[in-house]
């Protein structure tokens, strides 16, 4: 890669980094090129690995200097191909992808004031281990918490499991280190919780996919364990009957701490894959509900479940890593059993619309005369559903996801609840976003990266 000039920009970057944090090697670079799914894929001339703010800065400069495009990857776990370069930019502008992979350092947790800086590749799991050193917890959890960084983390907005207790990522972040596209380094780093000096702006960059600037550094909100927790999973015949069972948790004084949502076809895949079925009666849903509270948990627990109406039911005292495996393990295992890459849909409704568009999601098969096999789950309490659609011919995934967000934004729902728009969705961004306001995020895009020069593709194709 050599500009104009006659300047290599690969020996600028070598420079900074050096030499084997420069990927160029096709089998070196090929795991950064493919995202999780397995469906998006991309090219690029190398994938870069800095490990401090001052060499993502440097690198970002020398890619402004020789126009060179940057596609920012933490984790590489994101669901909606946002985190691997677009394939059809090959033979085009160059671009690179640049990892955050080394950029792991965690401060010291300041007890007092709750909260942790952390460098973007430090994963959920590493965060919540050094916050737990001190008797706390980080509030964003996820299945793919051995792997997902903070950075993309933020960059996502991601929501997950705890969601319904703590709120999404954008609220745990007190503040945020970032590069923008021209190399300068923007820093708010406060542990004020009131300072309104201004714009929002890390909580502009969260949400923002890497197209707005690469976060390299983030201070994070902790929050106290809860004291005790009791963990169940009931089989139920209506959607309506796990919202009864959460509202009579609540009644009850108990803290919701996560509410999640199966259905049978979902459950026994999982255990087809090795899992245990949480309880034997067969039933359309399976709600697993982690509450806490102080007292004797556990008894008001039995006496919610023994009043509901469900057709079984089993508790166990958190964390019930073992309850939680029918759920956690349906992302990794619907996967592993599709023909094709999964269509991966995640998207939410209002509460209110959830009993019925569920159904009408669940029997979109029927609609098409090509293989489609439905597997919904999700974050119940949010309205998130998570729509896989496995067994489907790649030509037919467009004309099916279109379906699908048509039912979705028929029932006033999001076309996108936590994983964000990548690269997937951009097509259906006018189904969740008015002309004026797409029109305004491209503005912001503009005055931040004018030359478009951060993750291509992504969020507004
Ligand atoms: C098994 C499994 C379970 C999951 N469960 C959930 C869930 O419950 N809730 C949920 O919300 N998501 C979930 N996800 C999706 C995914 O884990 C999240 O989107 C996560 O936030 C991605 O983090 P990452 O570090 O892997 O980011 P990546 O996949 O690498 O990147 C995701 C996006 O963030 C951008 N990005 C990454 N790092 C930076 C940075 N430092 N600066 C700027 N932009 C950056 C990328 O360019 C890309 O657009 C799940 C995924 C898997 C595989």
């Amino acid at each position: 890669m050599t500009d104009t000039r006659g300047t290599s920009f690969l020996s600028d970057v070598v420079a900074i980094v050096g030499r084997s944090h420069v990927l160029t090697d096709p089998d070196a670079m090929a795991g950064h090129l493919t995202d999780w799914t397995g469906r998006w894929t991309g090219a690029a001339d190398a994938v870069i690995r800095p490990c401090t703010t001052d060499e993502v800065a440097a690198v970002v400069a020398a890619c402004a200097a020789h126009d060179v495009a940057i596609c920012v990857q933490g984790g590489n776990t994101g669901l909606v191909g946002g985190s691997v370069p677009p394939i059809e930019h090959a033979g085009r502008r160059p671009l690179v992808v640049l990892s955050t992979v080394r950029m792991t350092d965690i401060d010291e947790v300041d007890t007092r004031g709750r909260c942790v800086g952390v460098q973007a590749g430090a994963t959920i799991e590493q965060i919540d281990s050094r916050a737990a050193e001190h008797g706390l917890r980080f509030p964003v959890d996820l299945a793919s918490r051995d792997s997902a960084t903070a950075g993309g983390v933020v960059a996502t907005n991601a929501g997950g499991v705890r969601m319904i207790r703590h709120g999404n990522t954008r609220r745990q972040v007190l503040g945020i280190e970032a590069v923008r596209a021209d190399g300068q380094v923007l820093r708010r780093w406060t542990s004020l919780v009131k300072d309104n000096v201004g714009y929002d702006i890390p909580g502009l960059l969260a949400g923002s996919e890497g197209t707005l600037a690469i976060v390299t550094r983030v201070l994070f909100r902790l929050v106290a364990p809860p004291v005790s927790t009791i963990v169940t999973v009931a089989a139920v015949r209506h959607v309506e009957d796990c919202f009864a069972l959460i509202d009579a948790m609540t009644e009850r004084g108990l803290a919701v701490e996560a509410a999640e949502i199966m259905t049978d076809a979902g459950v026994e895949l999982v255990h087809e894959h090795g899992v245990r079925r949480p309880v034997a009666a067969h039933a359309p849903f399976y709600t697993l509900v982690e509450v806490s509270g102080t007292g004797d948990v556990e008894a008001v627990v039995i006496d919610v479940l023994d009043e509901a109406d469900v057709v079984d039911a089993v508790l166990e005292p958190g964390p019930a890593r073992d309850l939680w495996a029918a759920r956690e393990r349906h992302t990794e295992t619907i996967a592993r059993s599709s023909t094709t890459p999964v269509v991966k849909l995640d998207v939410s409704v209002p509460i209110r619309a959830l009993p019925e568009a569920l159904v009408e999601l669940a029997a979109i098969a029927d609609l098409v005369d090509h293989p489609c096999r439905p597997i919904l789950f999700g974050h119940v309490g949010d309205g998130n559903i998570h729509v896989n659609l496995l067994d489907v011919p790649e030509p037919r995934a467009e004309e099916l996801t279109g379906r699908v967000f048509g039912i979705v934004a028929a029932n006033g729902g999001s076309i996108s609840a936590e994983h964000g728009i990548g690269r997937a969705k951009v097509a259906w961004t006018h189904l969740g976003r008015s002309e004026v306001d797409l029109a305004t995020m491209r503005a912001i895009k503009a005055a931040l990266d004018p030359a478009g020069r951060l993750n291509p593709g992504v969020l507004f194709g």
